[in-house]
């Protein structure tokens, strides 16, 4: 089974991407598939909408009132949910047009799954949706801060809705069928509907399914690769979730993995989240994880073989002289260079972490003395490495 994640335009990338390695994770007949674009043709017809007031806004509306007409506002973008507030909106039909769309454009195969992945919103306000023909689906990407507070790293109630869905066309026969078996009234089961969307907190965090539930599971014959799979990627969003929370309160770091020749960082703990550096910044943080005690920026030409090999090693780039070009810059005390590469690396981190735990993974340190990566060298974790 396929199933192809699309990008709308005004979804971030990395959330997009995160999503999607996320899902990829876990093994099983389901394959999740990038976007073949970087991200689709998107109709801009939409209509804006305003939330007057808290309760409307966290309210899934019945199935059965969608094509109620509402008014039209302009836009305006808040970090944080004011009321009222305004929302970009389309209606259901619409974003499985974007989805038959891309279906026509790319030729996918009629069984599998398209998922469009986008920040507008749906005219009875659901976290996701499926078309008539269970074919064609949506998870809005947008406001889930509101639901779990500013700080939470929404790719893990974006992956589980995608999830959600899929398990869902696998346990009823059609769209009014899961109208009919969700729960209306939540009880911390996975097929809760959430009519009040702040209820999806509960429903995440037992990741428990009901008797009744697993009864339809079971009477549906689903395939137990299938069935496996779903329950593995609803339990790792849950444990990696629960871990995040912890983990701040606590301060307990995530394990680091770096995998591969292409030395790739992976946040173990925190759901296999990517620390994405370019190579010249990888390079860089390489040399910090191999030097616990730290390195003085006035110090780096020492370092400058060592770095060589690694940006060699992680550079498209085959000219020797370019590398050693580049490398020079970096550790020329009297450029800038590196300070503009340590800070670009920071924040990276911290807009993967969280300000709470990027304490251990930012390169810090006063100015002229040394800089360091204070996370404890045991927590990383090494996967076929050319480099030490
Ligand atoms: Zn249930």
């Amino acid at each position: 089974m396929n199933v192809h994640l699309l990008r709308s335009p005004e979804l971030n990338k990395e959330t997009y991407l995160n999503v999607l390695y996320l899902l990829q994770q876990f093994n099983g007949p389901i394959r999740f598939i990038a976007c073949e674009d970087d991200v689709i043709e998107f109709d801009n017809e939409t209509e804006i909408r305003t939330w007057n007031d808290k309760k409307e806004f966290e309210r899934s509306y019945n199935l059965r009132e969608m094509k109620k007409p509402s008014p039209k506002f302009s836009l305006f973008e808040i970090p944080e949910i004011k009321f009222p507030y305004k929302e970009k909106k389309k209606t259901w039909d619409q974003l499985f047009l974007e989805c038959d769309k891309y279906r026509n454009s790319k030729s996918i195969p009629q069984d599998d799954f398209v998922v469009l992945l986008t920040d507008v919103g749906n005219d009875i306000n659901w976290f996701g949706g499926v078309s008539e023909s269970m074919k064609n689906y949506f998870v809005q990407t947008s406001n889930w801060g509101h639901f779990f507070g500013y700080s939470i790293d929404i790719r893990f109630p974006i992956a589980y809705e995608v999830i959600i869905w899929v398990m869902r066309f696998y346990m009823f026969s059609d769209r009014e069928s899961i109208w009919e078996g969700v729960h209306k009234k939540a009880i911390g089961c996975i097929m809760d509907f959430c009519e009040d969307k702040s209820q999806i907190i509960l429903k995440m965090r037992t990741a428990d399914v009901c008797e009744s539930c697993m009864n339809n599971i079971m009477e549906r014959d689903i395939p137990t690769l299938y069935s496996r799979q779903f329950f593995e990627i609803i339990e790792g969003i849950r444990r990696s979730m629960t871990f995040r929370g912890r983990s701040e309160l606590l301060q307990q770091p995530s394990r680091l993995e770096i995998r591969g020749y292409l030395n790739k960082i992976f946040f173990t703990d925190l759901g296999g989240l990517e620390l994405r550096l370019n190579p010249k910044e990888k390079a860089i943080y390489l040399l910090f994880l191999n030097h616990p005690d730290g390195i003085q920026i006035s110090h780096l030409t020492d370092y400058e073989k060592e770095l060589t090999t690694l940006y060699s090693s992680l550079t498209n780039q085959t000219e020797p002289e370019v590398i050693t070009r580049a490398v020079k810059t970096l550790v020329n005390p009297l450029e800038n260079d590196i300070n503009v590469v340590l800070s670009r690396i920071n924040r990276k981190i911290k807009d993967a972490v969280g300000d709470l735990l990027s304490d251990y993974y930012c390169i810090l340190g006063e100015r002229g003395e040394k800089k360091k990566i204070r996370l404890d060298r045991e927590m990383i974790v090494r996967k076929d490495l050319k480099i030490k």
